[in-house]
């Protein structure tokens, strides 16, 4: 222990939630504070460390002390976090208690909030509270040379005697009597079954990642014909044989959080094709339960698919009558376990952009960890976030707490999901009399929530234009506290003007905005419909850019020919225009054949990227993206497609960056802001950077929260810290 070490004597007490007290005396003292500023788990985050001196008290040892029911301020709720490798060791070569123990966790490891009915984190407050510790729990829980600093005090305390017990379904709900349910699992799934296995925050998928015949079964139950799969491997030597991977990778994958990362796939890799169709990239992460490390362990290729165990749109399961109602046609098995789901919490999702990781999706191992805002709140604040992909957050003082990823908002149970969690973060921070902030857009099921809360709660409301909180959002990132220029590189937000906005130029002054150029409004034939259909897009960038649609894109229509004669007609006397970059780029690749549906939210763009991969910049000279369209199509068959791909976004980035130079020094700002759901494109985002950094401005690239629509709510919050 570092008390020993240094040799400083006293006690450390854990003073409710995220707060410690350390009392040390002694020669090391000194010693003690600063190591402790180095060196700690990967586990704990140091939020702030409060020196304060004191006089000796002559302890004679360093002890740890029992908790105390006293707290100065608000705790950051801790999230769920992988095993650790001393929990890990036990499972592998422990004593009979936790050697094989499917859920053997410690103070530095394990679920935490996916179990926590409410603060503070005690077991009676936790899902663990139905499980009596047996006798030997019991001492090392009360007694800490017995426990240590790993159990001692360790509110999910258990062993194979006491904690939760594991069972193998047949999805009729017939019990499998077997030894080992998880190695009958591993067999099932290594002969090509579909198995429901339940994880921290919810059930997963497990399927052989290996045979094309299981994934493309696997593809048909799910009616997911093409949106990736993610694979979860033992370890960081099965990962590598998957994907390539530098350091900064292997840390990612290996941390506590342990996130989906999108890594470039092996040539050699053993994985499917079907897997991530189209994509140069491939989902991978490694395990965070004794339970997956015990599964993988018995499967052969030691990795295996493990995807959101739900239907499409809807959220993943968290109790097996879910499974039951709405897997029955997709598992053939369930791998279950009886430690009840408090919270559903999704895997989080990271790639790299720029060398350096942003978040697809914010969730489990990440939140509800607050994020520090560079400005206080004058009252608490709800924000409600956007639609898709979609997270709601709390704040107080200069504390944004984001809720873990909820999801598409167009489902039902998901919108439920968003009221849920709000309610229970109002709840455990005791939020009084705070203001309610949603989107600017009146179609939103987010803002129609909002509304109706304001109408149940009589709360003030406000309302933030879309990109205006993607701006906001990457300002609180980055810390920014004055006035800046925001790039939104997005697929559509409502504007104030009632169009689809998403390729903006905007100037920011904390609670408002000047949007001061845009990508050259186009037709957006049906609405919503051009966003699900980016073939009607396809038609409106030849349509505007060349004067003539080709005879070819009908066929990549739904509809046929009937449905491009409504497009027509639509295009000859339009309704709603957008500057969207995202439907800019869902037109490059239909018209380049990339491809020709969107089957998940982004598919085109994302193949866009992949397919430009090896691709060079051709000198071109647009100076809007309808130009850029044009330059493009013209060279179709004279130049390589990935050469037309790479350049395509490229030069869009070019574009926007330009942009946000000239406003940068006619408005007098140093830092200029980048967000949107395309601002994670590595090509895109490259260009901007050298355009902006170029013309000597700072860009600011959001990393804490999503650039995407997951990071909305923090905008919001942010919006509601920057009010008069
Ligand atoms: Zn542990
Ligand atoms: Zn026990």
């Amino acid at each position: 222990m570092l008390a020993d070490r240094v040799g400083v004597r006293g006690y450390v007490r854990n003073l409710g939630g995220g707060e410690v007290e350390i009392f040390v005396e002694g020669e090391g003292a000194d010693a003690f504070v600063e190591a402790l500023r180095r060196e700690r788990p990967r586990a704990i985050v140091l939020e702030e460390l409060l020196v304060e001196e004191a006089q000796p008290r002559g302890y004679k040892t360093f002890e740890i002390l029992k908790s105390e029911e006293r707290s100065s301020a608000p705790s950051n709720i801790p999230p769920d976090l992988a095993i650790c490798d001393d929990c890990l060791a036990e499972v592998l070569h422990g004593d009979e208690r936790r050697r094989f123990y499917p859920f053997n966790s410690c103070s530095f490891c394990g679920p935490r909030f996916a179990v926590m009915h409410k603060l503070p984190y005690d077991r009676e407050n936790t899902s663990w509270s139905k499980y009596p510790m047996c006798d030997k729990c019991r001492e090392e829980y009360s007694n800490p040379r017995i426990g240590g600093v790993r159990r001692f005090f360790y509110q999910g305390i258990s062993c194979r005697h006491d904690g939760p017990k594991i069972r193998l379904l047949r999805i009729d709900g017939r019990e499998i009597a077997v030894e080992d349910p998880i190695v009958e699992a591993a067999r099932l799934i290594d002969t090509g079954h579909i198995v429901a296995v339940k994880g921290v925050g919810g059930y997963h998928i497990f399927a052989d990642a290996q045979r094309d015949d299981v994934v493309a079964e696997l593809r048909r139950r799910k009616k997911r014909p093409n949106q990736p799969f993610a694979v979860m491997a033992l370890d960081l030597d099965v990962a590598k044989a998957l994907v390539e991977l530098d350091e900064k990778a292997a840390e990612l994958l290996t941390s506590p959080q342990r996130p989906i990362v999108l890594l470039p796939k092996r040539e050699d890799s053993p994985v499917s094709p079907l897997v991530s169709p189209g994509l140069d990239k491939e989902g991978v992460f490694l395990l965070y339960t004794a339970l997956q490390y015990l599964l993988l362990s018995h499967t052969r290729g030691k990795f295996a698919i493990a995807t959101s165990g739900n239907v499409h749109g809807e959220p993943m399961c968290t109790e097996l009558s879910c499974v039951f109602s709405r897997l029955g046609k997709v598992v053939d098995y369930v791998l279950d376990h009886d430690l009840e789901i408090v919270h559903r919490v999704d895997d989080s999702v990271v790639r790299f952009t720029r060398g350096a990781p942003v978040f697809l999706r914010r969730s489990r191992g990440y939140a509800p960890a607050w994020i520090r805002i560079p400005r206080g709140l004058k009252k608490p604040a709800v924000a409600f976030g956007a639609d898709l992909q979609t997270a709601g957050g709390v704040a107080f003082e200069d504390k944004a707490v984001l809720t873990q990823y909820i999801g598409d908002l167009d489902s039902f149970d998901a919108l439920q999901g968003l009221d849920r969690e709000l309610r229970w973060f109002i709840e455990a921070y005791k939020l009084k009399d705070f203001v309610l902030i949603c989107d600017l857009n009146p179609a939103y099921n987010s803002t129609k929530l909002c509304r109706s809360w304001k109408e149940e709660l009589g709360a003030e409301m406000y309302t933030v234009q879309h990109h205006h909180a993607h701006a906001l959002s990457a300002a609180a990132d980055a810390g920014l506290n004055e006035p800046f220029v925001a790039i939104a590189i997005d697929g559509v937000g409502y504007g104030t003007d009632g169009m689809a906005w998403g390729g903006e130029v905007l100037f920011v002054e904390g609670a408002r905005f000047v949007r001061e150029r845009h990508l050259t409004y186009v037709p957006m034939p049906g609405g919503d419909l051009a966003a699900l259909r980016p073939s009607r897009m396809a038609a409106t960038y030849f349509h505007v850019a060349l004067g003539k649609i080709p005879d070819g894109l009908a066929e990549a229509l739904p509809g046929g020919v009937a449905e491009l004669a409504i497009v027509e007609r639509e295009l000859k006397n339009p309704r709603i225009y957008t500057s969207s970059a995202g439907r800019f780029l869902d037109a490059v690749a239909v018209a380049l054949g990339i491809a020709q549906e969107r089957t998940y939210e982004g598919e085109p763009a994302i193949k866009l990227e992949a397919a430009a991969r090896g691709g060079r910049l051709l000198s071109l000279d647009a100076e809007d993206q309808v130009e850029l369209f044009t330059e493009i199509v013209e060279r179709i068959g004279s130049a390589p497609t990935r050469d037309l791909a790479y350049t395509a976004q490229y030069k869009l980035g070019s574009i926007l960056g330009r942009w946000a130079c000239e406003v940068a020094e006619r408005r007098g700002t140093k830092a200029v802001a980048v967000s949107g759901g395309a601002a994670v494109n590595d090509i895109i985002m490259s260009a901007v950077a050298e355009e902006v950094e170029g013309c000597g401005f700072v860009l600011k690239q959001q990393r804490r929260a999503p650039p995407g629509d997951g990071g909305i709510a923090l905008g919001q919050i942010y919006y509601a810290a920057s009010m008069e």
